[in-house]
């Protein structure tokens, strides 16, 4: 995936500069594109939204949060990963809260904002399922999410399981039990003797 191949060319890069080692650290900061003055949170949790819109991107979800929610760090999410209505099929896009390593602002409990990594799939889970594309691309993301800051897949939630208030996010047709499962079930596969 993209992370995968921005990973790569950094390597490739330092190994033409000639540098042979990266740190963890480096290697976070160079896949995540966070600057080195910039603080890695230590993220314990992970949690999935939706966006109870029909299409959208991170640029419009930004100007709302900021404007209509009066959000000044705008866009509350880490992550955004799009439906091809108003960015690609499996977009993952990449929210400057996370650049920034800001904490979220997705949920109504500060302890969980603090160190819970937000991420948001464009549509409304309500009426009908996320894409397949989509579900890929959240897969791969929690992947490398949960093997980067160490994230066990009992610590990834819905909105709904997390918040204080009740909430439908993000939506009857994303299952949590079945993201949890495939995740499970990939970590036992990756986990076999070859
Ligand atoms: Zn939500």
């Amino acid at each position: 995936m993209l992370l995968g191949a921005a990973v790569l060319v950094a390597c490739v890069i330092n190994i033409l500069y000639g540098r042979y080692t990266m740190t963890t650290d480096e290697i976070l900061r160079e896949k995540y594109e966070i600057r080195p003055d910039t603080p890695i949170r230590p993220w314990r949790t992970i949690v999935i939204h939706h966006s109870a819109t029909e299409s959208g991107n991170a640029a419009l979800f930004d100007k709302y949060h900021r404007e209509k929610m009066h959000m000044e760090n705008g866009l509350a999410y880490h992550f955004v990963i799009g439906n091809g209505k108003g960015s690609g099929d499996g977009e993952i896009e990449v929210s400057p809260r996370w650049i920034r390593q800001l904490q979220g602002g997705h949920v109504d409990r500060e302890e969980v904002n603090e160190l819970g990594i937000g991420i948001a799939l464009v549509g409304d889970f309500t009426k009908s399922s996320p894409t397949p594309k989509q579900i890929e691309s959240l897969l791969g993301l929690l992947r490398e999410l949960q093997a980067d800051f160490d994230i066990p897949t009992e610590r990834i939630f819905g909105h709904r399981e997390i918040n204080s208030k009740p909430t439908i996010c993000p939506g009857k047709f994303l299952s949590m039990d079945e993201i949890r499962a495939k995740l499970r079930a990939g970590a036992a596969v990756a986990a076999m003797p070859r």
